[in-house]
Formats: structure tokens, C-alpha cells, sequence
């Protein structure tokens, strides 16, 4: 059957990638309430080709922002697992205009690659799951599991309003496993089974000394300088080989396995030189700085102020001095726990004369992770080496993917992240595009794991 599939994908290309591009012409701009009437065009698309597939049920459900599509595939049958897959209908503003070659919305290919906004994040991607189901129906007249799908128009806006009917529809999206596919390669043609997501928590400190501004002639040597009291409290949180010094900090991190430190050893990773332009990289001692963004929790200032910041001098003790504070958390820890733990650091570091007021940031959220040999994971592996012909990348992500900790949450189900994009493809800026390499051999992969899932 699997032939007679990838065939009808091969045979039916040209159809599918013009069907794409009308996807792609629809500015389906969240942000933007001026695209409202967009917005819904893109959500109709979506429920009609779910129609046409052959989806038994589908909603367009409103919500208190953009309405979500919703679309159940339950006639595989019971002895084959249910997935729920998560995609997002709406993109990124195409501005700067002028730094496009071609329109944003009117979708070109150039070379082997398709420009448009959405050709990547995430329209390109969550198509070639529809395409791919509408292979099986016209071939086997069946897919090969049940499937429910969740395509949300307010990614790019923060999900506001998806976990409120994700929880008071629970059951409707309940699934034996979560699938998005919203994420990247490490390079072009490089498969990569992205398996764990740090977690995030932070806070901000403000240290206040006098009532206002003093003269530091008259009073310096008198009073305590807040922008010292601020910089002493930020150097007593790290030392100079970049260990976290807050008690506590590392105490539920859970360790990465030899195995794991074995795989990242082997992705080819990005050269942090090249990209960055510094002259040498740091990390947490005992780790490469490659294992350290992956799998090792840190801490950043984000930004600092005091003081005066003018041109010149301005002999003064400024009477306040605040600092931005965020954490990249790994699985064991707690955001809330972290939170707690900095704040009693700073407080136990605030010298005298000086007073410390900390305001908790309210977005924190836990890591996420899936154990790489799980067999849903493995599976996966094996599909991306069969349609790429090459060896699937393990990655664990610096960064957050807020909503497949959403799922985690919600549903405890794993969350398989099958991401085909490229780092090439600047997502959310001018000219952003898709590998039509990705494309094809996307497809094949998620053929091969739609088959392989219900076995
Ligand atoms: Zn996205």
C-alpha cells in the first residue's frame, strides 16, 4: 500500500503544491485585526479540505480571539491508536515589505524552494499532513489510525485563548499521542528528532536607596550606591565558569545520560563563532557549550538600569537600579521552586542600606521532554532515515515551545515533534520559504509514520 501512496504524492505533486499556494495567498495575519475576514478564509480552507478527505466530523470553533479548527478521524477502527495533530493556520506580519523579492502572499518558487509567509511556520508544514491523508484516502480509501486535528489561528499571538476549550473540550481532543509539526531540522536534509524543550522562569530586581538622586560629593560615603548593591547581588549568581551560584539551583536538574551527551557529541551543531561573532565560547564547567544550551539549565541578565544614562557625567548616587533576570530550566525543575529560590538568594546577597523589591515573572513554564527510545520517538528515527537516506540527528532545544508543554500538561501523552523546516528559512522575516526537498521528503516520512504508528 505504502507504494500506491507515495505515488499518488508523486503523480498529484503539481496539484498539491498549487493547492498549497492558495493556502499561502491568504494573509492570514493574527496580529492584525484588519485581517479578520483573511483569518477566517484560512480557517475555511483548513475545514474544507478536511471535508474532502473524508474527516467525519468537522468545527470550526469559536473562540474569544481567531476560531480554531477541529477534525475527527475516528473509522480506522479501535485496535489502532488515535493522534492529535497541532498545527497553526495563522503567520507572522510580512513587514518590512520593501525587503521581500516577491510578494509575501503570492507564493513563488525560486531555485528548490517555495517563498511565501507560512511556507515554513506552519502553514507548508501542517499542509503536507493534510496532503498526506488525502494520499491514503484515495488510495486505501482509509488512513491507517484515527486522527483529530487542532489548527489554531493565534500561534504567532500566544495561544491565548487554545488551552481554555483545549480543557473544557478535553475528551473531543483527548489522543493516545500528540503530533506537530512546527519545528526544524539542524540543516537542510539533515532529519532531526527534536526531544526535549527547556523549560523558562525569570524575575525582576529593583534595588532602591534614597528617596531620590544624591549628590555623590556630599553624600557619597554616606549612603550605598544601588547600581553597586544591584551589580554585587547579579556577580554573587554566577561565578567565571558559568556554575550557577544560587543554593539549590541545580538540586531536581535531572542529569543528561552518557547516551544522551553521546548524541549531541555527534550532531552537527551550529559554530557559535560564525554566528555569533564572539571570540570564544563558555559553559557550565564539565559540559561543552553544545550539551550546556541543550541539556543544562542557565541563567541570563536581560537587562539592566540605573542611574544616569546621558551623554557627559552627572555626579550622583542614583536612587534605584533594576536588572531583568530569566532561566532556561531542564526536566526536575520547578519554575516556581527556581523562582523561589532566586528570590531568597537575592535577598540573603542585598547588602545593607539598601532595600530589594522582586516582582516574579508570571510566564514560566516547565521543560519537556520525551524519552529518545521510546518507541514512538524510535519509530520516527526510522522514517525520517528511510525518506532522507541519512542518519537522524538527536536534539534537545535551548529554547520553548509553550503549547507542546501545554499539551504535556493536559494530557500526559507524549508530544512527538516531527519538524521538517530548515535554519535557512527565516521563519518571521522577509522572504521566509521551504525546502520543496522538504516537502517531498516530508511527506514520505509522515507516510511511512502514519503507517508505522499503527502497527
Ligand atoms: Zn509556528
Amino acid at each position: 500500500m505504502t507504494d500506491q501512496v507515495l505515488a499518488y504524492l508523486t503523480e498529484n505533486r503539481q496539484q498539491l503544491l498549487e493547492r498549497l499556494e492558495r493556502f499561502l495567498s491568504i494573509p492570514s495575519v493574527s496580529t492584525d485585526s484588519t485581517y479578520q475576514q483573511e483569518m477566517r478564509m484560512a480557517a475555511a480552507f483548513v475545514e474544507e479540505y478536511l471535508q474532502e478527505i473524508g474527516f467525519e466530523h468537522t468545527e470550526i470553533m469559536e473562540t474569544a480571539g481567531h476560531p480554531l479548527v477541529y477534525g475527527a478521524y475516528e473509522q480506522a477502527g479501535k485496535d489502532v491508536p488515535t493522534v492529535l495533530f497541532y498545527g497553526h493556520y495563522d503567520v507572522q506580519p510580512a513587514d518590512p515589505l520593501e525587503e521581500w523579492e516577491s510578494e509575501p502572499f503570492a507564493p513563488e518558487v525560486r531555485g528548490d524552494r517555495l517563498y511565501a509567509r507560512g511556507a515554513s511556520d506552519d502553514k507548508g508544514q501542517v499542509f503536507m499532513h493534510l496532503a498526506v491523508w488525502e494520499a491514503f484516502m484515495n488510495t486505501a480509501g482509509k488512513l491507517p489510525v484515527n486522527v483529530k486535528v487542532c489548527i489554531e489561528g493565534e500561534e504567532e499571538i500566544g495561544s491565548e485563548n487554545l488551552y481554555q476549550v483545549l480543557e473544557e473540550k478535553k475528551e473531543k481532543f483527548s489522543a493516545d499521542f500528540v503530533v506537530i509539526s512546527d519545528s526544524g531540522m539542524v540543516a537542510e536534509n539533515q532529519p532531526t528528532i527534536l526531544y526535549g524543550l527547556k523549560g523558562f522562569t525569570g524575575l525582576e530586581m529593583t534595588v532602591k536607596g534614597p528617596e531620590q538622586d544624591l549628590h555623590s560629593g556630599l553624600y557619597g560615603g554616606a549612603v550605598r550606591n544601588p547600581v553597586m548593591a544591584l551589580s554585587h547581588i547579579l556577580a554573587s549568581m554566577k561565578d567565571e565558569s558559568e556554575v550557577v551560584t544560587v543554593d539549590g539551583f541545580y538540586d531536581n536538574a535531572v542529569e543528561m545520560t552518557e547516551e544522551e551527551r553521546e548524541l549531541i557529541k555527534k550532531t552537527a551543531g551550529e559554530n557559535y563563532l560564525e554566528t555569533t561573532g564572539v571570540s570564544e565560547t563558555v559553559s557550565e564547567k564539565g559540559y561543552t557549550a553544545k550539551e550546556h544550551t541543550m541539556g543544562r539549565p542557565t541563567l541570563e541578565v536581560n537587562g539592566m538600569y540605573g542611574g544616569y544614562q546621558g551623554e557627559g557625567t552627572k555626579t550622583i548616587i542614583p536612587a534605584s537600579a533594576t536588572a531583568k533576570i530569566t532561566c532556561r530550566l531542564v526536566p526536575g525543575q520547578d519554575p516556581e521552586e527556581i523562582q523561589t529560590l532566586l528570590k531568597q538568594h537575592i535577598e540573603k546577597k542585598a547588602p545593607k542600606g539598601v532595600e530589594v523589591d522582586v516582582q516574579m515573572e508570571k510566564l514560566s513554564a516547565k521543560a519537556y521532554m520525551v524519552d529518545p527510545t521510546h518507541p514512538l520517538i524510535q519509530k520516527a528515527a526510522a522514517c525520517y532515515e528511510k525518506a532522507f537516506g541519512k542518519e537522524t540527528a538527536f536534539v534537545r532545544m535551548g529554547g520553548s515551545i509553550p503549547v507542546v508543554e501545554g499539551f504535556d500538561a493536559l494530557y500526559q501523552v507524549p508530544v512527538i515533534l516531527l519538524g521538517f523546516g530548515t535554519p535557512e528559512d527565516r521563519l518571521h522575516s522577509p522572504n521566509e520559504s521551504f525546502p520543496l526537498d522538504s516537502f517531498d521528503k516530508g511527506m514520505e516520512t509522515l507516510v511511512y509514520y502514519y503507517e508505522e504508528v499503527s502497527k
